[in-house]
């Protein structure tokens, strides 16, 4: 028998749900990916820039997580 509370006191912050998100970098629109807004909410990286919330698509972070790697890319040749 577990004694597990289903209420707990402190929810983490919600993501935001915008009614429209795009790409900051590609400007693909979220709601033409895969699962739509729903699953890009999950997927997709968001941050703020200059008090407004930016989102980025996976394929980017990527990207962006290659090219700052690539400062280091000597090694891999
Ligand atoms: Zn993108």
């Amino acid at each position: 028998m577990t004694n597990e509370p289903d209420q707990r006191g402190d929810h983490p912050a919600p993501r935001p749900t915008p009614q429209l998100m795009q790409c900051s970098s590609c400007g693909v629109d979220a709601s033409s990916e895969p699962g739509g807004l729903a699953a890009a909410r999950v997927t997709w990286t968001f941050g703020t820039e200059r008090g407004r919330t930016v989102w980025t698509c996976p394929a980017c972070s990527r990207r962006h997580a290659r090219s700052m790697e690539g400062r280091l890319d000597s090694a891999w040749w």
